[in-house]
């Protein structure tokens, strides 16, 4: 089975910062981690390996030290990485990263089943995965929280909101996945020495076949018009007293007093 898995290089979400002038990530200094996701993304993939065999793709699409990224897979199991990066695709939105990285998926030829992370925790907006399944027009599953195949047959269970979802589809298809799918293994010795000295495909605008207007800024229709942290309130009030009773008796009081009850 061929699978290609789609990772992000994020900052560390604890560390990031808003430029209050540009509206955009502060990311010098920051240190950059794979999307917690997509780490859940690449066990999945892993464990389907284990079962029917195959070939793990990690694709990325950054500026060139996100191949830091595709090492720590490369360590934990993936056989292969590839780095989407050209100055031509800086800033992209949703839809011109997609388009991009679909057209990467193409390039790299067939392929049975792509995962992707629910989403990524610095953009958050979970429409990479979707988007690029409606691009390469094969069928999606999102918020799987548990993965079977049976020859072509993908059978998943879908995270709702209060219940879960068993749908069936049929493989090429690209799903993305929640945390509660597994539990990310952590790299042993071998493959951290065959990390160090993995090679990793990079493919530019010249290798990919695309329309130039559908990339980076320019070919991006959403536009970031302000982005910002909500200020601090300093009227936050913590109850603490030895028991929980004592603590909402305490609270009640407060509100009672507040005439806010
Ligand atoms: C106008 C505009 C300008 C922007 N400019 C910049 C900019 O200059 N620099 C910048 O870093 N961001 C920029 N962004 C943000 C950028 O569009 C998003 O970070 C990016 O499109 C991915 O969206 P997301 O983070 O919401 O991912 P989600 O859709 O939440 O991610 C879901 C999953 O898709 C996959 N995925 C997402 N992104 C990638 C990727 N790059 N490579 C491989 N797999 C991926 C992962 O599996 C991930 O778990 C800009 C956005 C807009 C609207």
């Amino acid at each position: 089975m061929e699978i290609i898995v789609c990772i992000k290089q994020v900052p560390d979400s604890a560390s990031v910062k808003i430029d209050p002038e540009t509206n955009t990530l502060m990311r010098q200094g920051v240190p950059a981690i794979v999307n917690p996701f997509d780490m859940h993304a690449l066990e999945a993939a892993l464990q389907l390996k284990e079962i029917h065999g195959g070939t793990i793709t990690v694709v990325t699409m950054g500026p060139p030290q996100a191949t830091e990224a595709l090492r720590e897979c490369v360590a934990l199991g993936a056989d292969k990485g590839v780095l989407v990066s050209d100055r031509a695709f800086g800033g992209s939105d949703t839809l011109a990263t997609s388009y991009t990285l679909a057209s990467a998926v193409r390039k790299l030829g067939k392929y049975d089943l792509i995962i992707c992370g629910m989403q990524a925790i610095d953009g958050d907006t979970a429409q990479v995965g979707p988007s690029m399944a409606e691009q390469l027009e094969i069928a999606q599953l999102t918020f799987v929280s548990k993965v079977e195949i049976n020859g072509d047959t993908v059978t998943v269970q879908r995270e709702q909101d209060e219940c879960y979802e068993v749908v069936e589809a049929k493989l090429p298809l690209l799903m993305t996945v929640v945390r509660s799918i597994n539990d990310p293994r952590f790299p042993n010795v071998k493959g951290i020495m065959k990390a160090k000295k993995a090679k990793f495909d990079e493919f530019g605008l010249a290798d990919l076949d695309v329309d130039e207007t559908r990339l980076g800024l320019k070919g991006s229709p959403t536009k970031v018009s302000k982005i910002f942290s909500p200020p601090k309130r300093s009227d936050t009030v913590v109850i603490k007293k030895d028991t929980a009773k004592e603590a909402v008796a305490e609270l009640i009081t407060r509100l009672k007093d507040a005439k806010i009850v």
